[in-house]
């Protein structure tokens, strides 16, 4: 055994996990009341292992967030020795070196400029952070006046205030409507299969949602917009929605003609899911700030970051003033050393390599199980990141009555068959957009794709039985 590493691994749970063998009524306080939830006591790999004796495959990461797999002792392991060695120290006062040694790890040879990072605990925590790093960026250059966010439909972006306000994803804004920031406005996503026009190539497609962003940029006042975010590819809301060739490279060059800080939320499809590190890779653009989470900590850890680059760096340097934002967890050594312990065994394992190669096999193996469905409109996505739209008639593409739940219908199906997705809905336009999201962790085998697959298309023939 190498000298520092523990005498033996902890892979036995307590026993007061063990002794709850049955569903009970949800502790938490925004689900009803009556609801039960299932317990999973232990995982391995990709399989969880519930206290009632059923396993699940788990063909979503949980919301797309376990990207080694669960129950990794090497990542236990390291954890466990630094929470014996020092659990926390308040990020105000000192950088700890598990910290240190995370942002190391991220601009290391780092070829698209980002200088600061910025530690967190959730994706909603990024957004917040981003928001208020862009408002201090204008105010540091001497333009107060930008206060205005442009985000996209079809999005979400995290469930506090701002960032609720960022977000479009209407199931989650039910109740409070009128609340968060004001100064938001919404464009287009790029979500071609419900909104690209038959007679429209997918340039002309990429042009048409460029100008609709000018078009805004102009209506609010070019000197009034701060930030424009959007999610790389679109994850939950909409279903893996990727942009049109040359899309990014629109904004990006509009971004800068006005000054407007670009923000990619990766929150979801950063960390290697869509087969790079960051998605924003395949789009020939940086963004002047990148949100992830998610698969940064794998599951291991409640951690999150904001990547800065130089440009807006260079603003606070030359003003001299610190960003004016904090959170007492924030780069919390235990997160930060589950963190690097994910990264490196994604790193030395070729992961990212692996969600590619995983993710060709996942949607060879959708398309062709999922060919006879009716009910089957698109399936879309890159890497280990694809959605299966569901409509009630492919020529029209028309969805089915949002009353009928139909993706949550068939997510659950498929979970009672044993495997997890992820569901989701677009609601925008009257169009719902109801989709599952496959998106297992990349150490998943070419046999397990199969399985997920073979189960999606049980449940939804006997869906359709139903319903079609
Ligand atoms: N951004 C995106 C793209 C997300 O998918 C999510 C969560 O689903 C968030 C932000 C919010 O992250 P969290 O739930 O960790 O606050």
């Amino acid at each position: 055994m190498a000298p520092g590493r523990l005498e033996s691994p902890i892979t036995t749970l307590p026993d007061s996990s063990q002794t709850t063998t049955a569903p009970r009524e949800s502790h938490f306080i925004n689900l009803a009341l009556t609801k039960t939830l299932p317990i999973p006591i232990s995982g391995k790999g990709i399989e969880l292992y519930l206290s009632d004796g059923r396993t699940i495959i788990d063909g979503c990461g949980g919301a797309a967030v376990s990207i080694i797999g669960h129950g990794n002792e090497e990542v236990a392991l390291q954890t466990h020795k630094q929470g014996l060695q020092l659990a926390y120290a308040h990020p105000g006062a000192y950088t700890t070196t598990p910290a240190g040694e995370l942002c190391q790890f991220l601009l290391d040879g780092n070829p698209h400029g980002f200088e600061k990072v910025f530690l967190c605990s959730s994706g909603s925590e990024a957004t917040e952070t981003t928001m208020k790093l862009a408002k201090q960026c204008a105010f540091e250059k001497g333009e107060p006046e930008r206060m205005h966010y442009v985000s996209r439909w079809q999005a979400y972006h995290g469930s506090t205030m701002g960032a609720m306000s960022m977000s479009t994803n209407l199931a989650r804004k039910e109740g409070f409507e009128g609340l968060g920031y004001p100064h938001v406005s919404h464009v287009s996503p790029p979500y071609a299969y419900q909104y690209q026009k038959s007679d429209e190539t997918e340039d002309q497609y990429a042009t048409r949602l460029i100008q609709e962003l000018d078009d805004e940029f102009k209506r609010v006042g070019t000197q009034k917009v701060l930030m424009f975010t959007a999610e790389t590819v679109g994850g939950a809301t909409a279903g893996c929605i990727t942009p049109p060739t040359g899309y990014f490279r629109g904004v990006r060059k509009l971004c800068d003609k006005y000054g407007i800080l670009l923000h990619l939320d990766e929150v979801m499809c950063g960390v290697g899911r869509t087969g790079t590190f960051y998605a924003f890779e395949q789009e020939g653009i940086v963004p002047d700030i990148v949100t992830i989470g998610k698969g940064f900590g794998g599951g291991y850890a409640q951690i999150a970051a904001v990547l800065i680059h130089k440009k807006v760096v260079d603003v606070f340097r030359k003003n001299s003033k610190p960003f004016n934002h904090g959170h007492t967890y924030e780069s919390h050594a235990t997160a930060c050393r589950a963190a690097l312990a994910v990264q490196k065994i994604v790193r030395r394992d070729h992961l990212i390599e692996r969600s590619a190669a995983m993710g060709k096999v996942l949607d060879a193996e959708l398309r062709s199980q999922l060919a006879p469905c009716k009910s089957v409109g698109d399936i879309r996505g890159r890497g280990t990141f694809m959605a299966v739209e569901f409509v009630k008639c492919k020529d029209t593409k028309e969805s089915f009555p949002p009353e009928l739940r139909y993706g949550i219908q068939v997510q659950r199906f498929i979970h009672d068959l044993g495997v997890d997705v992820y569901p989701g809905a677009g609601t925008v336009d009257g169009i719902r957009g109801d989709h599952i999201l496959i998106a297992p962790p990349y150490t998943v085998t070419e046999e397990q794709v199969r399985h997920i697959c073979s189960v999606v298309r049980q449940a939804v023939l006997e869906m359709e039985a139903v319903y079609m």
